[in-house]
C-alpha cells in the first residue's frame, strides 16, 4: 500500500495529510514523514532513526490540473554516527533547492523547446532560477570535445554587447564542432585556449581565420605545423561592404539627372551583395538588366567571383597565378575602390593562395554567425558569459563522423 502511495506522488518518506487552498490557481498540499521510512544522513546515507530536529520548508512542485502546487515539507535532521547533525537526504529533493527533482526535470525539458522568457512567464519562476537550471543542464551534460584526431580549426569573433566587448570562438573544421568560447579577442584572450589544447597544438595543419586579428600570431606561435589561412567567408563579405556597395553608391550618385534609373542602382543593394546561386529566376533576370546597364557593376561583380575562385584552386601555384591576373585586372579597372581593396589584401595574399592546399569548408561561419547572434537574443539580459558560451557550444556539438 505504501509503496502505491510513493508511486504516485514521488515524494518518498511522506504522506500528504491536507491541502490549504492559497488562491484559485494554487494549491499547498501538507506533508508529514511517513512512519515506515527510515530517515537517512543527508552526508553518508546511512539509516538514521534519532532524529534532531525537524523544520518545515516550502518548495514548488509539478503543476496538478490547473493549480500551480506548492509543498509543506517537514525537512528533518537526523543524528548521524559518523556524521553528528546532518540533514536528511531526499532523493526527490535537493538540499537547499526549491523546487522538487521532478519539476527541475520538467523544467529542463521545456528550457530546450521555448525561450526562457516563455517558460518563466507560463510557470511564474524568475528568470535566474531558470537561468541556474538550464546551465547546470548544459554544464552536465556537454561532452568535452573529442581532440584525438583534430586537424584544421576555424577561429572567429564577434560582438557581445553592441559591440563594444567581443569573443572569440574556435571551432573543429571538420565536424563543425564549437570546442572553445573565450571573452575578448587580443593575443592573451585567446592564448587559454592554445594552453588548453596542449600537447595536440602540433598536430594543428591548419586554421581559418578572418584577415587582421590577434590570431594569426598566436596560431604560429603555439601551432608550429599550421598554415594559417584566411577565409572566403570574410573576404567576400569585406569586398561586398568595401567595393561593391562603394561602386553602387557612387554609380547611383553619378545618375541624379535620371530618376528611374537612379532608383533602380539605389535598391540593388541586397541582390548585389547576394550569393548569385541563392537568386531566384526573376532576381536574376534583373540582376542581369541591371548589370548590362552598368559597366562599373558588372566588373565588380565579375570580380567578386573571380576573387572567390583564388580559395577554390586545385593548387597553389594555380592560385598564385589567378592572384597575380587578378590584383593586374584590379589596378587596371580605373575603380578606386576596387583598387584600395586590392591593394590592402596583398599583403595577405599567402593565407589566401594556402587555402588550395588545405580546403577548409568555412561556410560553416555564416551560418555560425546568424546562430549566434539568435542565441544572444533569447538570452539577451541576463548578462552571463558563461551561461552565453554553453548555449553556442550546445547548438554546435558537431557532426556525427
Ligand atoms: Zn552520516
Amino acid at each position: 500500500m505504501n509503496d502505491a502511495k510513493v508511486t504516485l506522488w514521488g515524494w518518498k518518506g511522506f504522506l500528504p495529510t491536507s491541502t490549504t487552498q492559497l488562491s484559485p490557481s494554487s494549491l499547498l498540499i501538507h506533508l508529514t514523514s511517513d512512519p515506515s521510512v527510515m530517515a537517512r544522513c543527508h552526508q553518508c546515507g546511512a539509516d538514521c532513526p534519532d532524529i534532531h530536529d525537524t523544520s518545515l520548508r516550502r518548495v514548488r512542485d509539478c503543476d496538478l490540473f490547473e493549480c500551480r502546487v506548492w509543498l509543506e515539507v517537514p525537512v528533518r535532521r537526523v543524528r548521524c554516527g559518523d556524521c553528528g547533525v546532518s540533514r536528511e537526504k531526499l532523493d526527490w529533493l535537493v538540499l537547499h533547492s526549491r523546487i522538487t527533482e521532478r519539476l527541475r526535470s520538467h523544467l529542463e525539458v521545456l528550457l530546450q523547446l521555448m525561450p526562457l522568457k516563455h517558460v518563466a512567464g507560463l510557470t511564474g519562476l524568475h528568470w535566474h532560477t531558470l537561468k541556474q537550471i538550464d546551465k547546470a543542464r548544459l554544464s552536465r551534460t556537454l561532452l568535452p570535445p573529442d581532440l584525438s584526431s583534430l586537424r584544421y580549426l576555424v577561429m572567429d569573433e564577434f560582438a557581445l554587447f553592441k559591440g563594444h566587448r567581443y569573443a572569440t570562438v574556435v571551432i573543429n573544421a571538420e565536424n563543425r564542432q564549437v570546442l572553445w568560447v573565450g571573452e575578448g579577442r587580443s593575443r592573451k584572450d585567446i592564448r587559454p585556449f592554445f594552453t588548453w589544447l596542449g600537447k595536440h597544438c602540433k598536430r594543428i595543419r591548419a586554421v581559418a581565420m578572418d584577415m587582421n586579428t590577434a590570431m594569426d600570431l598566436e596560431v604560429q606561435k603555439h601551432c608550429l605545423n599550421a598554415s594559417v589561412v584566411y577565409d572566403l567567408f570574410h573576404v567576400v563579405a569585406k569586398f561586398g561592404r568595401e567595393v561593391i556597395d562603394r561602386v553602387r553608391v557612387d554609380q547611383a550618385n553619378k545618375l541624379r539627372e535620371d530618376k528611374p534609373a537612379r532608383n533602380i542602382i539605389k535598391r540593388s543593394r541586397w541582390l548585389l551583395l547576394r550569393n548569385r546561386e541563392n537568386l531566384s529566376d526573376h532576381q536574376d533576370v534583373r540582376l542581369k538588366e541591371l548589370l548590362a546597364a552598368n559597366q562599373p557593376l558588372l566588373i565588380v561583380c565579375l570580380m567578386k567571383e573571380q576573387l572567390k575562385s583564388l580559395w577554390y584552386a586545385p593548387t597553389e601555384k594555380v592560385a598564385q597565378q589567378r592572384w597575380v591576373q587578378w590584383y593586374q585586372q584590379a589596378l587596371d579597372s580605373a575603380l578606386e575602390p576596387l583598387i584600395r581593396f586590392a591593394k590592402r589584401l596583398k599583403p595577405y595574399i599567402n593565407g589566401i593562395i594556402s587555402s588550395a592546399s588545405h580546403h577548409l569548408n568555412t561556410s560553416v561561419l555564416e551560418g555560425m554567425n546568424n546562430r549566434i547572434k539568435v542565441i544572444k537574443r533569447m538570452a539577451y539580459g541576463y548578462r552571463d558569459n558563461e551561461y552565453f558560451f554553453l548555449k553556442i557550444k550546445a547548438a554546435f556539438p558537431g557532426l556525427p563522423r
